[in-house]
């Protein structure tokens, strides 16, 4: 998708702190953190949002979540935690049209969210 801003930052266009990439995921650091350790991690394959997937996706959106555990536990964020969030459509606050995995961690995060 040329006009989709993760697609760029997929592709090199626009400029990201990437802290993981292989042929199916990529992650990076999120430009606007809303907590001290605040990572998106996206298919490569461009998917609207969640709300779109199909069943097809199941490995992908797997490795998603695994990938931003992986990357939360490296960080030293096992204990005491962090936390995942996918937002899918606008009432959910999600801004950008490609799939991404919030990980958040480095302070307590409340609950229920906004
Ligand atoms: P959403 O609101 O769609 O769930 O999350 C979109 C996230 O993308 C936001 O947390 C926002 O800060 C982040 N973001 C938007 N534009 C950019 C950008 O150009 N670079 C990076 N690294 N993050 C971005
Ligand atoms: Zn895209």
């Amino acid at each position: 998708m040329a006009d989709c801003l993760f697609c760029r930052i997929r592709d090199g266009e626009i400029p990201a702190a990437i802290t993981h990439r292989d042929d199916d995921v990529l992650a990076f650091k999120d430009v606007n953190p809303r907590a001290p350790f605040h990572q998106l991690v996206i298919p490569a394959r461009h998917i609207a949002s969640l709300a779109d997937a199909q069943p097809a996706d199941a490995e992908i959106l797997g490795k998603l979540m695994l990938t931003g555990a992986r990357l939360a536990r490296e960080a030293g964020f096992a204990q005491p935690g962090f936390r995942v969030v996918m937002n899918a459509g606008p009432d959910a606050g999600q801004t950008v049209f490609h799939v991404h995995l919030h990980v958040l961690a480095g302070r307590t995060l409340s609950w229920p969210p906004g």
